[in-house]
């Protein structure tokens, strides 16, 4: 083989990471115990593990959630771990998006104001945003329902909002908790889809899951068990991943 690989970008990088729960005063828990992982610019990264092996816990870690009992979290090039509750709170807003099992949409709002919600967390709304979160809910095929509330959605129409909320902020790390855990298998493929072409325009995805058949479509799948990663599967697809941006042979083609 005399391919060339293109260098890839750096998104997150995980190094002996380790989260102890202390049980009581004595016994400490180990959910996740020195683990190391990186994440490049275009990774589809699929985590899976009995319940209990630690899952969720990576998840928040990487979302800036929760922090690390020891070890670094290297994210958009800035060690978070020591960040204080501020900085990571801000880095969280400007860096990841979240989708969740249960779509987690507040119930009042409408889809538009749904999608728009990341925002005020950050900053004053602006006038272009609502622009910019009506383009979302066209972009995840949702133009015919944005004024309409969660419950007037189906399960999957609530996973798209949940999809355009968590690409509002323009975050290069999508974290997904088991994003198509509650829906029926031809309504979780669609979704699937859409995962998969965001992850082909670059942006990173990191997806906890219980089923080997969306893992597959990974392209590559964690193993935890007890804490530790168990072992790695690497999927091939035949894709190319993207490139570095603007560097590289390759430039023409992004
Ligand atoms: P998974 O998502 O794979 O089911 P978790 O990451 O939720 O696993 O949990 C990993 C381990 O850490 C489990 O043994 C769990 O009981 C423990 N754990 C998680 N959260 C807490 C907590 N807040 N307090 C004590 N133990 C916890
Ligand atoms: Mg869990």
């Amino acid at each position: 083989m005399n391919e060339t690989v293109p260098p890839r970008e750096l998104v997150a990088r995980i190094v002996r990471l380790t989260k102890t729960y202390q049980l009581g005063n004595r016994v400490q828990v180990y959910a996740l115990r020195e683990i190391s992982l990186d994440f490049a610019r275009g990774d589809f990264v699929a985590i899976m593990g009995a319940s209990g092996s630690g899952k969720s816990t990576l998840l928040n870690l990487l979302g800036c959630l929760d922090r690390p009992t020891s070890g670094q979290y290297i994210l958009a090039g800035r060690d978070v771990a020591g960040l204080d509750d501020e900085a990571h709170s801000h880095i969280r807003g400007r860096y990841v998006g979240f989708i969740f099992q249960s779509y987690n949409l507040i119930p009042q709002l409408s889809v538009v104001e749904n999608i728009e919600m990341p925002l005020s967390y950050q900053r004053q709304i602006l006038p272009g945003d609502r622009d910019r979160c009506l383009r979302l809910a066209h972009l995840v095929g949702l133009a015919e329902r944005v004024h309409h509330r969660p419950a007037e959605l189906s399960g999957g129409q609530q996973q798209r909002v949940a999809i355009a909320r968590a690409l509002v902020n323009n975050p290069q790390l999508i974290l997904a908790d088991e994003p198509t855990g509650n829906l029926d298998s031809a309504t979780g493929a669609e979704i699937m889809e859409l995962l998969e072409a965001l992850n082909g325009a670059g942006r990173t995805i990191v997806m906890v899951t219980h089923e080997p058949e969306i893992a597959a479509r990974a392209h590559r799948t964690v193993h935890l068990r007890d804490g530790h990663i168990e072992r790695i599967a690497e999927h091939r697809h035949g894709r190319v991943p993207p490139p570095l941006a603007g560097k590289g042979p390759h430039r023409a083609f992004n």
